[in-house]
Protein backbone atom coordinates (compact mmCIF):
# COMPACT_ATOMS: atom_id res chain seq x y z
CA UNK A 1 0.00 0.00 0.00
CA UNK A 2 2.37 2.74 0.53
CA UNK A 3 3.79 2.17 -3.16
CA UNK A 4 4.54 5.49 -5.08
CA UNK A 5 3.87 7.09 -1.59
CA UNK A 6 6.45 9.86 -0.87
CA UNK A 7 8.25 10.00 2.62
CA UNK A 8 10.59 12.20 4.34
CA UNK A 9 13.19 10.53 6.89
CA UNK A 10 14.84 12.87 8.62
CA UNK A 11 18.45 12.01 9.75
CA UNK A 12 18.96 9.42 7.12
CA UNK A 13 22.44 9.69 6.18
CA UNK A 14 23.65 7.15 8.74
CA UNK A 15 22.44 4.35 11.06
CA UNK A 16 18.58 3.76 12.05
CA UNK A 17 17.34 6.51 9.51
CA UNK A 18 18.83 4.79 6.68
CA UNK A 19 17.66 1.61 7.63
CA UNK A 20 14.23 3.27 7.59
CA UNK A 21 14.97 4.79 3.92
CA UNK A 22 16.31 1.49 2.22
CA UNK A 23 12.61 -0.65 3.96
CA UNK A 24 10.66 2.38 2.74
CA UNK A 25 12.35 2.22 -0.68
CA UNK A 26 12.38 -1.54 -1.08
CA UNK A 27 8.95 -1.11 -1.13
CA UNK A 28 8.67 1.61 -3.75
CA UNK A 29 7.98 4.43 -1.73
CA UNK A 30 9.67 7.91 -2.99
CA UNK A 31 12.00 9.40 -0.58
CA UNK A 32 13.43 12.60 0.89
CA UNK A 33 16.87 11.60 3.20
CA UNK A 34 18.08 14.39 4.89
CA UNK A 35 21.58 14.43 7.65
CA UNK A 36 24.90 15.37 7.64
CA UNK A 37 27.83 13.60 6.10
CA UNK A 38 30.01 14.24 3.11
CA UNK A 39 28.40 15.47 0.23
CA UNK A 40 29.65 13.15 -2.55
CA UNK A 41 29.21 10.17 -0.42
CA UNK A 42 25.21 11.41 -0.16
CA UNK A 43 25.08 11.66 -3.83
CA UNK A 44 26.48 8.27 -3.72
CA UNK A 45 23.57 7.06 -1.44
CA UNK A 46 20.84 8.94 -2.98
CA UNK A 47 21.59 7.84 -6.27
CA UNK A 48 22.01 4.13 -4.74
CA UNK A 49 18.39 4.30 -3.90
CA UNK A 50 17.23 5.71 -6.64
CA UNK A 51 18.68 3.12 -9.28
CA UNK A 52 18.19 0.03 -7.23
CA UNK A 53 14.48 -0.19 -5.72
CA UNK A 54 13.33 2.79 -8.88
CA UNK A 55 11.75 5.49 -6.97
CA UNK A 56 12.61 9.20 -7.11
CA UNK A 57 14.95 10.00 -4.11
CA UNK A 58 15.89 13.68 -2.93
CA UNK A 59 18.28 15.02 -0.51
CA UNK A 60 17.78 17.82 1.69
CA UNK A 61 20.14 19.14 3.51
CA UNK A 62 18.47 20.65 6.48
CA UNK A 63 19.58 21.47 9.80
CA UNK A 64 16.88 20.16 12.02
CA UNK A 65 18.11 22.84 14.96
CA UNK A 66 16.31 25.24 12.60
CA UNK A 67 13.06 25.30 11.82
CA UNK A 68 12.77 27.59 8.67
CA UNK A 69 15.31 24.78 7.28
CA UNK A 70 12.64 22.46 8.49
CA UNK A 71 9.97 23.94 6.77
CA UNK A 72 11.62 24.46 3.80
CA UNK A 73 12.52 20.68 3.90
CA UNK A 74 8.78 19.88 3.81
CA UNK A 75 8.29 22.27 0.97
CA UNK A 76 10.73 20.16 -1.01
CA UNK A 77 9.10 16.91 -0.68
CA UNK A 78 5.98 18.45 -1.56
CA UNK A 79 7.24 20.17 -4.81
CA UNK A 80 9.90 17.31 -5.87
CA UNK A 81 8.02 14.32 -4.85
CA UNK A 82 4.50 15.56 -4.77
CA UNK A 83 3.26 15.21 -1.14
CA UNK A 84 4.61 14.18 2.05
CA UNK A 85 2.41 11.40 2.72
CA UNK A 86 5.07 9.39 5.29
CA UNK A 87 6.75 11.53 7.76
CA UNK A 88 9.68 9.68 9.79
CA UNK A 89 11.69 12.10 12.61
CA UNK A 90 14.41 10.12 13.32
CA UNK A 91 17.75 12.51 13.60
CA UNK A 92 18.91 12.41 17.29
CA UNK A 93 22.05 13.51 18.86
CA UNK A 94 23.15 12.16 22.53
CA UNK A 95 25.07 13.89 25.30
CA UNK A 96 25.83 12.78 28.60
CA UNK A 97 26.81 14.20 31.94
CA UNK A 98 25.05 14.76 35.43
CA UNK A 99 22.39 17.90 35.38
CA UNK A 100 25.24 20.00 37.46
CA UNK A 101 27.48 20.21 35.02
CA UNK A 102 25.45 19.85 31.47
CA UNK A 103 26.30 22.21 29.43
CA UNK A 104 23.50 24.36 28.56
CA UNK A 105 24.49 24.48 24.71
CA UNK A 106 24.09 21.17 24.81
CA UNK A 107 20.34 21.09 26.42
CA UNK A 108 19.03 23.41 24.08
CA UNK A 109 20.83 21.51 20.98
CA UNK A 110 19.44 17.98 21.79
CA UNK A 111 15.72 19.51 22.84
CA UNK A 112 15.87 21.53 19.70
CA UNK A 113 16.55 18.29 17.64
CA UNK A 114 15.41 15.37 19.70
CA UNK A 115 12.61 17.22 20.28
CA UNK A 116 10.95 20.77 18.96
CA UNK A 117 12.69 19.34 15.05
CA UNK A 118 9.36 17.02 15.16
CA UNK A 119 7.06 19.47 16.47
CA UNK A 120 8.40 22.15 13.34
CA UNK A 121 8.43 18.90 10.72
CA UNK A 122 4.34 17.68 12.13
CA UNK A 123 3.45 20.80 11.68
CA UNK A 124 4.14 22.17 8.09
CA UNK A 125 3.52 18.11 6.58
CA UNK A 126 0.34 17.47 8.91
CA UNK A 127 -1.77 19.90 6.29
CA UNK A 128 -1.37 18.32 3.20
CA UNK A 129 -1.84 14.80 5.09
CA UNK A 130 -5.30 16.10 6.09
CA UNK A 131 -6.42 17.10 2.27
CA UNK A 132 -5.45 13.83 1.24
CA UNK A 133 -6.98 12.06 4.18
CA UNK A 134 -4.00 9.61 4.46
CA UNK A 135 -0.92 10.40 6.36
CA UNK A 136 1.91 8.16 8.89
CA UNK A 137 4.03 9.63 11.12
CA UNK A 138 6.37 7.53 12.87
CA UNK A 139 8.73 9.38 15.75
CA UNK A 140 11.81 7.62 16.35
CA UNK A 141 11.96 7.73 20.37
CA UNK A 142 14.06 5.36 22.39
CA UNK A 143 13.63 3.15 25.41
CA UNK A 144 14.98 6.63 26.92
CA UNK A 145 11.28 7.69 26.26
CA UNK A 146 9.84 5.45 28.86
CA UNK A 147 12.92 5.21 31.62
CA UNK A 148 15.59 7.35 32.67
CA UNK A 149 19.42 6.17 32.51
CA UNK A 150 21.90 8.45 34.74
CA UNK A 151 23.45 12.11 33.24
CA UNK A 152 21.31 11.75 30.10
CA UNK A 153 18.50 14.53 31.17
CA UNK A 154 18.69 16.30 28.11
CA UNK A 155 18.17 13.00 26.44
CA UNK A 156 15.70 11.32 28.33
CA UNK A 157 13.54 14.65 28.40
CA UNK A 158 13.74 14.67 24.65
CA UNK A 159 12.39 11.41 24.34
CA UNK A 160 9.61 10.99 27.32
CA UNK A 161 8.65 14.50 25.42
CA UNK A 162 8.50 12.95 21.64
CA UNK A 163 5.77 10.38 22.98
CA UNK A 164 3.88 12.81 24.63
CA UNK A 165 3.72 14.95 21.15
CA UNK A 166 2.96 11.16 19.40
CA UNK A 167 -0.43 11.22 21.61
CA UNK A 168 -1.66 14.22 21.12
CA UNK A 169 -1.04 14.06 17.07
CA UNK A 170 -2.92 10.83 17.27
CA UNK A 171 -5.60 12.46 18.83
CA UNK A 172 -6.03 15.00 16.93
CA UNK A 173 -5.90 13.83 13.86
CA UNK A 174 -7.63 10.54 14.93
CA UNK A 175 -10.04 10.91 11.82
CA UNK A 176 -8.19 12.39 9.50
CA UNK A 177 -6.60 9.36 8.10
CA UNK A 178 -3.66 10.36 9.88
CA UNK A 179 -1.64 7.68 12.52
CA UNK A 180 0.81 8.95 14.63
CA UNK A 181 3.01 6.52 16.69
CA UNK A 182 6.32 6.22 18.30
CA UNK A 183 9.15 3.55 18.17
CA UNK A 184 11.33 2.81 21.16
CA UNK A 185 14.44 0.78 20.36
CA UNK A 186 17.02 -0.19 22.57
CA UNK A 187 20.32 -0.58 21.83
CA UNK A 188 21.43 -0.67 17.84
CA UNK A 189 24.47 -1.00 16.11
CA UNK A 190 24.75 1.95 14.60
CA UNK A 191 27.99 3.86 13.70
CA UNK A 192 27.72 6.04 16.30
CA UNK A 193 27.22 2.66 18.79
CA UNK A 194 30.00 1.38 17.28
CA UNK A 195 32.45 4.21 18.23
CA UNK A 196 31.16 4.18 21.83
CA UNK A 197 32.05 0.22 21.88
CA UNK A 198 35.42 0.84 20.69
CA UNK A 199 36.33 3.60 22.77
CA UNK A 200 35.04 1.69 25.74
CA UNK A 201 37.05 -0.76 24.33
CA UNK A 202 40.37 0.68 24.33
CA UNK A 203 39.66 2.43 27.56
CA UNK A 204 39.58 -0.51 29.47
CA UNK A 205 41.75 -2.44 27.52
CA UNK A 206 39.33 -5.30 26.30
CA UNK A 207 38.27 -7.04 23.60
CA UNK A 208 35.56 -5.10 20.87
CA UNK A 209 33.64 -8.01 21.41
CA UNK A 210 33.37 -7.77 25.38
CA UNK A 211 32.53 -4.45 25.74
CA UNK A 212 29.48 -5.21 23.21
CA UNK A 213 28.06 -7.42 25.48
CA UNK A 214 29.07 -4.79 28.88
CA UNK A 215 26.88 -2.10 26.66
CA UNK A 216 24.09 -5.08 26.11
CA UNK A 217 24.30 -6.31 29.82
CA UNK A 218 24.00 -3.06 31.54
CA UNK A 219 20.29 -2.48 30.09
CA UNK A 220 19.25 -5.41 28.34
CA UNK A 221 18.00 -8.88 29.37
CA UNK A 222 18.53 -9.72 25.45
CA UNK A 223 22.29 -9.52 24.93
CA UNK A 224 21.70 -8.64 21.40
CA UNK A 225 21.58 -5.49 19.43
CA UNK A 226 18.33 -4.75 17.46
CA UNK A 227 19.75 -3.77 13.49
CA UNK A 228 18.22 -0.46 11.34
CA UNK A 229 17.37 -3.44 8.85
CA UNK A 230 14.81 -3.94 11.61
CA UNK A 231 13.43 -0.83 12.31
CA UNK A 232 13.02 -0.11 8.84
CA UNK A 233 10.65 -3.13 8.65
CA UNK A 234 8.97 -1.98 11.61
CA UNK A 235 8.46 0.98 10.18
CA UNK A 236 7.26 -0.08 7.20
CA UNK A 237 4.39 -2.46 9.38
CA UNK A 238 3.56 0.89 10.68
CA UNK A 239 2.80 2.55 7.45
CA UNK A 240 1.08 -0.91 6.01
CA UNK A 241 -2.92 -1.41 6.15
CA UNK A 242 -3.23 -3.60 8.75
CA UNK A 243 -1.77 -0.68 11.24
CA UNK A 244 -4.51 1.37 10.60
CA UNK A 245 -5.50 1.72 13.72
CA UNK A 246 -2.59 1.70 15.53
CA UNK A 247 -2.27 5.47 16.41
CA UNK A 248 -1.05 7.78 19.44
CA UNK A 249 1.25 4.42 20.88
CA UNK A 250 4.96 3.28 21.04
CA UNK A 251 6.36 0.30 20.08
CA UNK A 252 9.26 -0.98 21.95
CA UNK A 253 12.06 -2.70 19.55
CA UNK A 254 14.29 -3.02 23.27
CA UNK A 255 15.40 -6.81 23.79
CA UNK A 256 13.14 -6.37 27.08
CA UNK A 257 15.23 -3.31 28.34
CA UNK A 258 11.12 -1.95 29.78
CA UNK A 259 10.25 -5.30 30.58
CA UNK A 260 11.97 -5.20 33.92
P1 LIG B 1 23.43 8.19 13.91
O1 LIG B 1 24.37 9.17 14.53
O2 LIG B 1 23.96 6.97 13.24
O3 LIG B 1 22.48 8.97 12.88
C1 LIG B 1 21.96 10.22 13.20
C2 LIG B 1 21.49 10.90 11.92
O4 LIG B 1 20.97 12.20 12.26
C3 LIG B 1 22.64 11.15 10.93
O5 LIG B 1 22.15 11.01 9.61
C4 LIG B 1 23.01 12.62 11.21
O6 LIG B 1 23.63 13.26 10.10
C5 LIG B 1 21.63 13.18 11.49
N1 LIG B 1 21.66 14.45 12.22
C6 LIG B 1 22.26 14.74 13.40
N2 LIG B 1 22.06 16.05 13.71
C7 LIG B 1 21.28 16.56 12.71
C8 LIG B 1 20.74 17.86 12.46
N3 LIG B 1 20.94 18.89 13.28
N4 LIG B 1 20.02 18.04 11.32
C9 LIG B 1 19.83 17.01 10.45
N5 LIG B 1 20.33 15.77 10.64
C10 LIG B 1 21.04 15.56 11.77
O7 LIG B 1 22.40 7.80 15.08
P2 LIG B 1 21.36 6.59 15.21
O8 LIG B 1 21.89 5.72 16.28
O9 LIG B 1 20.99 6.03 13.90
O10 LIG B 1 20.11 7.40 15.82
C11 LIG B 1 18.94 7.73 15.09
C12 LIG B 1 17.79 8.00 16.04
O11 LIG B 1 17.51 6.81 16.79
C13 LIG B 1 18.05 9.11 17.07
O12 LIG B 1 16.88 9.87 17.27
C14 LIG B 1 18.40 8.33 18.32
O13 LIG B 1 18.11 9.06 19.48
C15 LIG B 1 17.50 7.13 18.17
N6 LIG B 1 17.91 5.94 18.94
C16 LIG B 1 19.10 5.33 18.71
C17 LIG B 1 19.46 4.19 19.45
C18 LIG B 1 20.76 3.44 19.24
O14 LIG B 1 21.07 2.54 20.04
N7 LIG B 1 21.53 3.71 18.22
C19 LIG B 1 18.58 3.74 20.43
C20 LIG B 1 17.37 4.39 20.65
C21 LIG B 1 17.04 5.49 19.88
Amino acid sequence: MIKGKSAIVTGSTSGIGLGIATALAEQGCNLLINGFGDKAEIEKLRAGLADKHRVKVVYSPADMSKPADIRAMVAMAEKELGACDILVNNAGIQFVAPIENFPEEKWDAIIAINLSASFHAIKAAVPGMVKRRWGRIVNIASAHGLVASGGKVAYVSAKHGLVGMTKVVAVDHANDGITCNAICPGWVLTPLVQKQIEDHAKQEGIPVEKAKENLLKEKQPMLKFSTPEDLGALTVFLCSNAAETMTGTTVSMDGGWTAQ
